[in-house]
């Protein structure tokens, strides 16, 4: 029996990877799900034609969204923050205040996520042992059950779409005619290390049948009710009739020891308490970065030791277009990011800089209103509009060689051990950013649009949740690091399969290359 501790994105691909060759798979979850209350509210508006859904049957998912114009806020899905573990045991207390979020959910963070997709190119992981030839035929095998909405762009010939027939989802008006006006001056902006295209979003594309795919209700900030926004926990219940795969929820895994062939797995009920063990032949750890790092650490008992969390650094900034016609601000459309903008210009740094464009939606909008705006607004009431039917968000993603990390050492307390957190900024990091604005100015005629840059917010450190590399992988592993199957130095049926061993964190999304590289390591669980 092979075990799998986790049901996030990195758990269903690595389980995925297992079924396809055939092995018996039991995953071990904490498995925390949806409050029945919210449930039942989220069923009733997947069972009812969105054409009826009235205000107050979706006020249970907007009233509980903050909009604190000083922090970013934590994005809660269909009104709950389930997917969060709330300040958890593991963690010293000087350590939860931080932007790092461990996830005891079924489907892990994948019930809040953005669902933007994007794999690694060469360039990216050179300092990986891993290429991108080995993680190709991965890409595919999840987006073979991951669902992708995107275009064969110019952005294909720089990140491949691996998907066949990808789905589509409509742009909003002020996006559209952002995108517009990019194709109008493609060729120069490409000369000035600018390129673009459609989003890549992990979400079923639209279809004119309700119930088949996107429906373009607007809510995907605050969860979709019909479910189009890929969530793991979706593959979950599809092998749940699959003679070969076990699932057991409420279980909380804290140990795992190697003995002989086999590996003994600690644990306990999440709800009483009570002890549990289980013992198989190979465990997958895809716990998520936190989880899976301190059960690492506990088990090779390595304590006071400082690793790094590596972190991909996050900023965003409101983008006011001057250039193509007004956004409606009535129209219901997808609210995910709708165009990604790839920098290339080894002036600002020799890695790629990742930008995720969001047309208008209600939450920025009140975030603009609720900020320094806000004044100026009631002022001149017609300013409020004209600057809302040009508004769009830019989310931007760097490096992680340009980023700052998290220092990580496990604490023994005698009987528990937590984790300690200290955050190291990067001083690059702010100067490159300063510097894309600069650049974003300088272009502002080919963009049709200039970065409200006094409004720039440079998320702490964690923020993005783009975190890997506590045991990267090495060709040649040392101590605190793992071999290319995930298996840190010592160990030999105890395979680490989540971003705790990227090596780095590149710009571009996270989740599909930790979905490729965890189906990449179970497909080839007999590694010696
Ligand atoms: C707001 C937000 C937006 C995001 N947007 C994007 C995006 O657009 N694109 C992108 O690429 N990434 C995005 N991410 C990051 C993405 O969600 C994560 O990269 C991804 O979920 C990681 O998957 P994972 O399976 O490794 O871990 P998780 O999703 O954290 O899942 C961990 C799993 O392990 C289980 N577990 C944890 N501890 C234990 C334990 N001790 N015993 C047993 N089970 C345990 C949990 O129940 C859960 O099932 C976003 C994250 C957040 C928070």
């Amino acid at each position: 029996m092979m075990y799998v501790i986790g049901s996030g994105p990195a758990g269903i691909a690595c389980a995925s990877a297992l079924l396809e060759k055939g092995r018996e798979v039991t995953m071990l979850d904490a498995g925390v799900e949806l409050e029945p209350d919210n449930r039942r509210k989220v069923e009733h508006l997947a069972s009812t034609d969105p054409a009826r859904w009235t205000p107050e049957d979706v006020r249970f998912m907007k009233s509980s969204v903050s909009i604190n114009t000083r922090k970013i806020p934590v994005k809660k899905v269909y009104g709950s923050d389930f997917p969060y573990l709330p300040l958890p045991e593991f963690l010293s207390e000087g350590s939860r205040h931080l932007d790092i979020f461990p996830s005891f959910a079924r489907g892990g963070l994948s019930n809040v996520w953005g669902a933007a997709v994007l794999p690694h190119r060469e360039e990216d992981i050179r300092d990986w042992p891993v290429r991108i030839r080995d993680l190709e035929p991965h890409y595919r095998a999840v987006l073979g059950f991951v669902p992708l909405a995107a275009a064969q762009d110019d952005l294909a010939a720089l990140y491949p779409l691996y998907a066949q027939n990808p789905g589509t989802l409509r742009l909003g008006r002020g996006t559209g005619a952002f995108l517009q006006h990019l194709e109008i001056h493609k060729d120069s902006l490409r000369g000035h290390g600018i390129l673009f295209g459609r989003s890549r979003l992990a979400v079923k594309g639209e279809t004119k049948e309700y119930g088949g795919g996107c429906v373009h209700c607007g809510l995907c900030l605050y969860g979709c009710p019909l479910q189009c926004i890929y969530c793991s926990s979706d593959t979950l219940r599809e092998w749940t009739k699959s003679p070969r795969f076990t699932y057991r929820g409420n279980t909380v895994v804290t140990r795992v020891q190697e003995t002989g062939d086999r590996v003994a797995i600690e644990g306990k009920d999440r709800l009483t308490g009570e002890k549990l063990s289980f013992s198989g032949t190979r465990v997958f750890l895809a716990a998520g970065i936190l989880p899976t790092t301190h059960i690492l650490l506990d088990s090779l008992k390595i304590y006071n030791q400082p690793l790094k969390i590596r972190y991909s650094q996050y900023f965003n900034v409101p983008l006011i277009r001057f250039r193509g016609e007004p956004d409606d601000l009535s129209e219901a459309t997808n609210t995910l990011a709708q165009v990604f903008v790839e920098l290339l210009d080894p002036v600002l740094t020799p890695e790629t800089i990742h930008l995720q464009i969001y047309g208008y939606n209600d939450l920025y909008g009140k975030a603009m209103e609720n900020s320094l705006a806000g004044p100026l607004f009631k002022l001149f009431p017609p300013l409020k509009e004209a600057v809302l039917r040009k508004l769009l968000i830019i989310q931007g993603y760097l490096h992680s060689r340009h980023s700052g990390f998290i220092e990580l050492t496990l604490r023994n307390k005698g009987t528990e051990s937590v984790l300690k957190l200290v955050p190291r900024e990067n001083a690059s990091s702010r100067r490159i950013i300063r510097r894309v604005m600069s650049k974003l100015w300088k272009h502002k005629e080919l963009l049709g649009a200039f970065p409200l840059t006094p409004w720039l917010k440079i998320g702490p450190l964690g923020m993005g949740a783009h975190n890997t590399g506590t045991f990267p992988m090495s060709a040649a592993p040392g101590p605190l690091e793992s071999d290319r199957w995930g298996r840190p130095a010592g160990l030999r049926r105890v395979h680490a399969v989540d971003a705790s061993v990227l090596p780095s964190a590149p710009a571009s999304t996270i989740t599909l290359t930790v979905m490729a590289n965890a189906h990449r390591i179970g497909y080839h669980d007999e590694a010696d």
